[in-house]
């Protein structure tokens, strides 16, 4: 058996493109770097901060990680690709 893509012949790649979502704005999470527990997340900055000082209020936990994250779709837009998905 062949390592590596699937078999010539059978299959072919098409265009995928990623869209931001534009209803949902980019998201914030803290992490805590010492129990791994983490923050909702949150399209506020400020609140996934602050979310990081108050566990190290209650734990004492002293390193923590911001993230911020953005939702996508994907969507074939190959020109050779019909509206139902099949190749034309
Ligand atoms: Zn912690």
């Amino acid at each position: 058996m062949s390592e590596g893509g699937p078999p010539p012949g059978r299959y072919r790649q098409i265009l995928w493109t990623l869209t931001a979502i534009p209803a949902i704005d980019a998201r914030h999470v803290g992490k805590c770097l010492t129990c791994s527990d983490r923050s909702v997340d949150t399209a506020d900055p400020d609140e996934a901060q602050m979310w990081c000082l108050k566990h190290a209020g209650l734990t004492r936990h002293t390193g923590y990680e911001l993230s911020a994250f953005q939702l996508f779709n994907a969507a074939i837009t190959d020109p050779s690709v019909g509206e139902a998905g099949l190749l034309m």
